[in-house]
């Protein structure tokens, strides 16, 4: 049995100061706050859960801070698209793992427990299926088997270049399958997650743009209780071009043709207006934001203060991994709607509630949603997934709990994620992943055979 005492920590019913938790194998199996600690016991700061990580492409840090030089020709999402497409067409098996596995270890230690991986780098370099179809996911499963983190797979179809069922241009050969070879790769998807304690898989039609609704209607079907991620509005090319073939803005097409529920999560959906955000809100799906990639691309903003007013479920996600922090993407969602509307706590419906806590509780429950996973809470009988802060780090001292998570979120200059435990695993400690040394150097081996 391992116990652990926080000067303070986040139960389901709020912060509550001295507490001991005791774990047994991944369990949690006591919770008993407002005690004194013991000499067995571990002592750490500031206890709670992390949070889910609901998009990511773990192949695209190994390009993180290196697309940051405008072009002559001007520089948005599609010319960062073209230097994305020459690292997806270079990238081995062992590279992939390499990456994911410093994408994963980075994740924990921001402060994300659990990743929805949302994946289409599959066939070899030449476009030719690998022997198993999820070859590719194999690495990514063992990035996370080898950093702890929890992984929902969403293997990505991927089958036109545009609106009308555009046929793929040849950087994209890595991408492709029709409906036979994708139900294939699920299958093999489902196989390759078998290893792992608390895998997931959905199924993610990329976007509307690389499926047809003939394939949308098929794909939807494939995994009927597991998650379903679309890429939905993110760029407005994608919403003139579906307007252009439909009449219908792409969020307005979704919502009007598929029976979009809560399995559904609709990635950035940042060109949302006012009727579709309400269609969003009442079908119970959750928005997944990325405020760090799109701020990055140039996307645009969601209109989060009117989507919360609707009581819309969301989560964040790291996507490009060009910055990975789950207290940064909170930042930069409030302060987008702050700039945008010139107000300041903009994200905010209680007023004796932080801000910061109000949306890191709300990224945790529409995350876990995303993500087909359960809400990480610190109650007895849950698994023992949960984070602490560093108490003796000078933006977090002196804190009283309702003030911590603020603190972390506006105000750390360097993270303060101290421990990470993952099904009662520390794989976090002092800030670092346990495997960190290990990962670098595997990472620095892939970067080498890449550029080279
Ligand atoms: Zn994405």
């Amino acid at each position: 049995m391992t116990r652990l005492w926080f000067r303070a920590a986040l139960l389901p019913g709020g912060w509550s100061e001295r507490v001991r938790v005791e774990i047994e194998g991944h369990r949690i199996t006591t919770v008993q706050a407002g005690v004194a600690s013991e000499a067995s016991d571990e002592v750490h700061g500031f206890g709670l859960p992390g949070l889910p990580n609901l998009h990511s492409h773990a192949f695209q840090r190994a390009m993180a801070g290196r697309t940051e030089r405008r072009g002559w020709a001007g520089d948005n999402f599609w010319s960062w698209r073209t230097h994305m497409y020459a690292l997806a067409q270079a990238i081995t098996p062992p590279d992939l793992e390499a990456i994911a596995a410093l994408a994963y270890a980075e994740m924990l230690e921001g402060g994300f427990v659990r990743v929805a991986e949302f994946h289409y780098v599959h066939h070899d370099r030449d476009g030719a299926p690998f022997a198993n179809p999820a070859e590719m996911a194999v690495s990514l499963v063992a990035a996370a088997a080898a950093t702890g983190i929890g992984l929902t797979l969403l293997p990505v179809y991927y089958a036109n270049a545009g609106f009308g069922g555009l046929a793929p241009s040849t950087d994209q050969r890595r991408f492709i399958h029709d409906l036979d070879s994708y139900a294939q790769l699920l299958e093999a998807s489902g196989r390759a997650l078998a290893g792992l304690e608390d895998g997931r898989l959905g199924v993610a039609p990329h976007s509307l743009r690389a499926v047809t609704p003939e394939a949308l209607d098929s794909l939807t079907r494939l995994q009927p209780d597991g998650p379903i991620h679309i890429h939905i509005a993110e760029q407005t090319q994608e919403i003139e071009d579906c307007l252009a073939w439909s009449g219908l803005r792409p969020l307005a097409w979704l919502m009007q043709n598929q029976p979009v529920d809560e399995r559904w999560c609709l990635v950035h959906a940042t060109h949302a207006e006012a009727g579709e955000l309400a269609l969003i809100a009442s079908s119970a799906a959750v928005v997944g934001l990325c405020p760090i990639t799109e701020a990055n691309l140039g996307d645009g903003v969601f209109p989060g203060a009117d989507f919360l007013a609707l009581n819309g479920r969301f989560g964040i996600g790291s996507d490009s991994n060009v910055l990975i922090d789950a207290a940064h993407e909170l930042r930069l969602l409030e302060y987008g709607q702050r700039l945008l509307r010139r107000e300041r706590n903009v994200l905010s419906s209680l007023a004796d509630q932080g801000t910061a806590d109000q949306i890191y509780a709300a990224a945790g429950v529409g995350g876990a949603q995303a993500l087909g996973a359960p809400v990480d809470t610190l109650s007895p009988g849950a698994a023992a997934t949960f984070i602490s802060l560093d108490d003796r780090d000078p933006s977090l001292l002196g804190s009283s709990p309702d003030e911590i998570i603020g603190r972390w979120v506006f105000a750390a200059r360097r993270p303060v994620v101290d421990c990470v435990w993952r099904r009662g695993r520390k794989v976090v400690s002092g800030g670092r992943h346990l495997a960190r040394s290990a990962i670098v150097a595997r990472y620095q081996d892939a970067l080498g055979r890449l550029r080279a």
